[in-house]
């Protein structure tokens, strides 16, 4: 049978709501005084993207929500998604000194999202680019977390930075690719709004290497950020692969990007192949959409797991089930579309070797199946667009400690480079690549963040100090001498 919709629009959205309720005030403060705002802060080292993390919570305990916002977002731009959906129990929460004493970690993560809210909310503009520009451009080819990144680091130095991204809308996983229940699309574009404000350009539905050449870029700017993510889901390549119910896991989640909730098709009974943090998503969202059943199905044992501990509990607490040691070997049909699966029996070995028996195998009635079994490098995409371009040899974009590639004016950061990591890794990188860049133009290094007083700031706008009593500061133009 095929697929419908099965929940209304009301039930959906309440399904689909935010795990965690935003902080009260009074929550958030009493947090923040927990705090014990560490000399040489192990959760600050343990963030890719470096945030002052003392700093920000000691403003919010002093109540100055502006000036703690200011402190993450000069470090990380996408500090409100990433407080959303970083894996924090594994970064700056999993190295919080509390945990030495037996104590729950500060709840970094909240405080963060509680504060970055606040400029959303009040529509507030807490970073602002130099006045003096340098006058070089850089194009960022995808519009993902990586070239947000590295576009709002640029501006912040005084470059010009223009994206190029073939979708609709920028903010690429964070806008199509994230389960809805951690962070909505109009989140991801309100961070998108917040990099325009600074200044960056962003040229949506344009695809580079096919509106616009790489050679066309080259003589129109004077450097090139690569932040093209990754490609579609490895295939399963068994009988039954392309029913119309077997779907790829991002193009699932995407759906409840681009439509309506309510309107998005799903399975009575929902299998997930693969286990990593994109299969829970899947999994998680189709039982919230109102699937009966919803199972993940890996070929190893749960020790195995590439997911995080916490999301494999969070599919748990949602209902989902899950098979371990078994491998689909047949999409089953009926009337052309999907009636179940065909599993062989795994196994591993104590050298972690996986042998599969497709002497021993069983058949699971299902109605959808969603492929979330990693995404393939985009290879032939790159060969194409920058042939010179050296690639690891998983395929990977290969770049040095500043992102820079074996071009010299060519620099790369995100999943094209890294593989696959989290969001806050690739804004990391985005950052890191813009601090090559600028030194590419400059010969200046940068450490740490910008610092305010370099920067210069627009009169009419306060910066806030540790409370909330406008201080201004004068425009320092040695930076861009
Ligand atoms: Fe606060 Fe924990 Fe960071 Fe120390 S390690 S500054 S207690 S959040």
């Amino acid at each position: 049978m095929p697929i419908r919709p099965i929940l209304d629009a009301e039930t959906a959205a309440r399904n689909m709501a935010e795990i965690e309720p935003k902080y009260s005030p009074q929550e958030a403060v009493v947090e923040a005084n927990r705090c014990l705002f560490c000399f040489d802060a192990p959760c600050i080292k343990a963030c890719p993207t470096g945030i002052d993390i003392p700093a920000f919570i000691k403003k919010i305990s002093t109540r100055n929500l502006t000036g703690s916002a200011r402190t993450i977002l000069e470090s990380n731009i996408l500090g409100g998604s990433c407080a959303r959906v970083c894996p924090t129990s594994v970064l700056c929460e999993g190295a919080c000194v509390m945990l030495d004493r037996d104590q729950q970690p500060i709840k970094i993560g909240r405080l963060q999202r509680y504060a970055t809210d606040h400029v959303f909310e009040n529509d507030l503009q807490v970073l602002h680019p130099p006045k003096q520009k340098s006058g070089k451009r850089v194009a960022l080819i995808g519009g993902g977390p990586a070239s947000m990144g590295c576009a709002a680091e640029l501006a912040l130095l005084g470059h010009e930075a223009v994206i190029f991204e073939k979708k609709p809308e920028a903010g690429g996983l964070n806008t199509y690719g994230i389960a809805y229940y951690k962070l909505t699309p109009e989140m991801s574009l309100q961070e998108v709004e917040l990099i325009k404000q600074l200044g960056v350009e962003f040229r949506t539905g344009v695809e580079v290497g096919k509106d616009v050449s790489v050679s066309e870029l080259e003589k129109e700017f004077d450097a090139i950020f690569v932040g093209v993510g990754l490609g579609h889901t490895y295939r399963l390549d068994i009988p039954g692969e392309k029913l119309p119910e077997v779907q790829e896991a991002l193009a699932f989640i995407e759906e409840f990007h681009v439509n309506p909730l309510h309107e998005v098709a799903v399975g009575k009974r929902v299998a997930v192949i693969g286990c990593g943090n994109t299969a829970i998503d899947a999994v998680t969202q189709a039982k919230r959409l109102g699937a009966e059943q919803a199972v993940i199905i890996y070929r190893r044992g749960p020790a195995d797991m590439p997911a995080y501990v916490y999301e494999y509990d969070l599919a748990k607490r949602d209902g989902a089930e899950f098979i371990f040691h078994a491998v689909p070997v047949e999409v089953l049909e009926q009337d052309g579309h999907v009636a179940g699966l065909k599993l062989a029996r795994s196994s591993v070995d104590d050298q972690g070797k996986l042998t599969v028996d497709e002497s021993d195998t069983y058949e699971l009635p299902f109605d959808m199946v969603i492929k979330a079994l990693g995404q393939e490098k985009m290879t032939d995409m790159l060969n194409n667009l920058l042939p010179d371009l050296e690639l690891n040899p998983n395929g990977t974009i290969k770049t040095d400690a500043n992102g820079q590639t074996n071009i010299p004016h060519v620099f790369a950061g995100g999943d094209g480079a890294n593989g696959g990591a989290e969001v806050v890794n690739a804004v990391g990188e985005g950052k890191k690549a813009a601090r090559g860049i600028h030194r590419l133009f400059t010969q200046e290094d940068i450490e740490g963040p910008i610092q305010w007083t370099r920067m210069g700031v627009v009169d009419d706008k306060p910066l806030g100090s540790g409370l909330d009593n406008p201080v201004r500061v004068k425009e320092d133009a040695k930076a861009f001498v």
